[in-house]
């Protein structure tokens, strides 16, 4: 299923993310945690790409056990930084002999000390999802980030630099997590008023321990709102407690979210089946899975 015959719906949609294992022998324990994972009923299952803009084996294979074996749409992320045009087009045909219709297509992050783009290489995310386009009948999602990316130098060059990314084809965004609802309102608002009127899926990271929160902000740099702080400093220390306080965070973020009108939520789920499964229960009159 293509992911906006479900986004452009006012129906509220609630889906997953999972990452792919670096190497095969763990492959069958990945596809247990799909299997877990398919059992929430998510509207559908992303699976990434790499890690830090690096390439993959196993996406495209965990990606057709979401959903040729498990039955759930899937959307396959896919990097380019970090590998040839000739490399992307070899996953691409490998994603349309698995019959995988959606793609999140990202540039991804920069190889330290590499040069980049070599003459082989997409240089940003916009050229990838033009040749994308042009390679075969995909749905194609991009990466936005509410509070900028951290290369941007102002929001509103970004924003343009987002717009070309829907000029070029990309039909839904996912947003870069956000710990301040206020944040994402706001880069909406002003998202439309550039012209970007694709779905916006807001992306919720359940933080869920201490250290999650100090990797997140000094990769991202997020904001944290104090509120969130407080929970961290009271609770970082006591493993179960702080759990417990992450996914009521989320969940709270979740229904704000949906009240206001936001209906489409990624959650981080970083292959926690049990994690993604308590946000669910919380919501499970405001999501009804099917
Ligand atoms: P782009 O859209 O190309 O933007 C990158 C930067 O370049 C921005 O600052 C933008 O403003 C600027 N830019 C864009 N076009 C131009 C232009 N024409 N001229 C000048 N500047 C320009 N990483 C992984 O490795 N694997 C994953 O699976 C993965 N999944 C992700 C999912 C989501 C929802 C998000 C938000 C991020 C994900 N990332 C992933 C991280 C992502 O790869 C990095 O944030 C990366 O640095 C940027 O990728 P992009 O596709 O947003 O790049």
């Amino acid at each position: 299923m293509r992911l906006t015959e479900l986004l452009k719906s006012d129906e509220v949609t609630i889906s997953c993310e999972l990452f792919p294992p670096k190497q095969g022998a763990q492959l069958e324990n990945y596809k247990k945690i799909v299997k877990e994972m398919a059992d929430l009923k998510p509207a559908y299952m992303s699976v990434t790409y790499g890690a830090t803009g690096g390439t993959s084996d196993y996406t495209v294979e965990l990606a057709n056990e979401v959903c040729n074996v498990n039955h759930i749409p899937a959307l396959a992320h896919l990097t380019c930084a970090s590998s040839t045009k000739e490399k992307v087009a070899s996953v691409i045909a490998e994603l349309k002999e698995h019959k995988i219709e959606n793609i999140l297509a990202l540039r991804g992050d920069i190889p330290q000390n590499a040069e980049f783009p070599l003459p082989d290489q997409y240089k940003h995310a916009s050229e990838l999802i033009a040749d994308i386009k042009a390679q075969g009948d995909f749905c194609i999602g991009g990466a936005c980030y509410p509070e900028g990316h951290p290369e941007a130098q102002t929001i509103y060059e970004d924003l343009d630099h987002l717009k070309e990314k829907v000029d070029a084809g990309c039909e839904f965004l996912t947003t870069q997590m956000f710990f301040d609802n206020n944040i994402l309102y706001n880069f909406m608002y002003k998202a439309l008023k550039k012209g970007i009127d694709v779905p916006i899926v807001a992306g919720i990271m359940p933080v869920t321990n201490a250290a999650q929160i100090k990797r997140i902000t000094s990769l991202s740099g997020n904001m944290v709102p104090p509120r969130f702080l407080a929970i961290v400093d009271r609770f970082g220390e006591n493993p179960e407690a702080m759990k417990q306080a992450g996914i009521a965070y989320a969940t709270e973020q979740i229904i704000d979210l949906i009240a206001n009108g936001v209906n489409h939520v990624h959650i981080y789920t970083m292959n926690k089946p049990d994690i993604a499964g308590a946000i669910l229960d919380n919501l499970s009159q405001i999501y009804v899975r099917k």
